[in-house]
């Protein structure tokens, strides 16, 4: 693999972008290569990046590539594909993106690529699942972006909610980047008390906590209702699994990696807390849920399952 800090990004498009001007920006990435189905947006992107260069931290080499670039990168990020139109599931877009993640994981692979993917195309935890079958490539070494996105929002609104710092929050979305993820309550933390026993202490109604909640699966319909799109809270999230895996941290982010067993699910990919560092999902983190959150999980994998079996097999076997 290359010793250089190199990164292939497939899909120049808003949230693609978001994470290379993050990268950009943040530095620590010495090659970032684009590779998209429209050549001349990756052209433009590279002359445009590229003339931030002289204001940006460090050195970075940016260049409009094709898949033969994937051969020595440490990490190829896919971000291409459909993206959810207002009021549409992310669901809805199972089919048509797992045809363009098939073909793309076969294009890189072609490469003789031995690094780790990091998937953001939605819904993420198929795109996942669709990378890691088509690939042949170890579970461990196909991370999806699951809830990391997520697990943001609900933080920064605890942080707005309790007025403490987000980075002083340690709180889990788990399950489907979807309409279906959960909170663990009992395993919220604000610096090292249980949020359960801040909201009783301060007689906040423990009502408040759906509603964050419903704050955070609602925030992309109500973005996408605004704005048409999501872009850059997921390309610094990017950034930070890039990072996590660039520099070996032993990071815990809730990533979307195969359930083998853990939590009492096998099969698909899905969003929990696990260890992530060079050679990707070093190990999940398995939390003791309460048998309502456990029910909770228990439906997500199940929706994904059905999914898998109904739509993703017959595109990839
Ligand atoms: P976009 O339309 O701006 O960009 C998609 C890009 O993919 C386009 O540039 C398009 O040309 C390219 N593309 C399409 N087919 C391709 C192929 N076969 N090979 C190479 N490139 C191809 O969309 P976007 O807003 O950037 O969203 C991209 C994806 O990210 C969507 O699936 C969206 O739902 C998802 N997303 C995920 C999260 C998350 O948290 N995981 C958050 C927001 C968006």
């Amino acid at each position: 693999m290359n010793s250089k800090r190199k990164v292939v990004l497939v899909g120049a498009g808003f949230v693609g972008m978001s994470m290379a001007y993050s990268l950009l920006n943040q530095g620590g990435v010495e090659e970032l290569v684009l590779i998209d189905v429209n050549k001349d947006k990756t052209i433009g992107e590279e002359m445009d990046l590229s003339d931030g260069l002289p204001y940006s931290p460090h050195k970075m080499s940016i260049k409009a590539g094709d898949y033969a670039d994937c051969k020595d990168a440490n990490i190829v990020v896919i971000t291409a594909g459909l993206a959810q139109k207002p009021g549409q599931s992310r669901l809805e877009l199972a089919v048509a993106n797992a045809k363009i993640m098939k073909s793309i994981t076969e294009s890189v692979m072609e490469s003789g690529f031995k690094g780790i993917f990091i998937i953001a195309s939605n819904p993420v935890d198929l795109m996942s699942y669709v990378v890691a079958e088509v690939s042949g490539m170890p579970k461990s070494r196909v991370i999806g972006s699951g809830t990391v996105l997520d697990t943001a929002r609900l933080r920064y609104l605890i942080a707005e909610y309790l007025e403490v710092s987000s980075k002083n929050v340690h709180a889990y979305i788990l399950g489907e980047h979807g309409d279906s993820s959960l909170v663990p309550w009992e395993h919220c933390y604000v610096g090292c008390k249980k949020m359960i026993d801040i909201m009783k202490d301060n007689n906040h109604p423990m009502e408040d906590l759906k509603k964050i909640h419903d704050g955070v699966w609602q925030a992309a319909y109500k973005i996408i209702e605004k704005k048409k799109a999501t872009y850059y809270g997921i390309g610094m999230a990017l950034n930070r699994l890039v990072k996590a895996v660039l520099n070996d941290e032993n990071a815990i982010l809730t990533v979307s990696t195969y359930q083998n067993g853990e939590y009492g699910q096998e099969g698909m990919y899905i969003g929990v807390p696990a260890i992530i560092n060079k050679n990707g999902v070093k190990e999940i983190l398995e939390l003791k849920l309460n048998e309502e959150d456990q029910a909770k999980f228990n439906h997500s994998c199940e929706i994904m399952k059905q999914n898998i079996e109904n739509e993703i097999k017959p595109i990839i076997e």
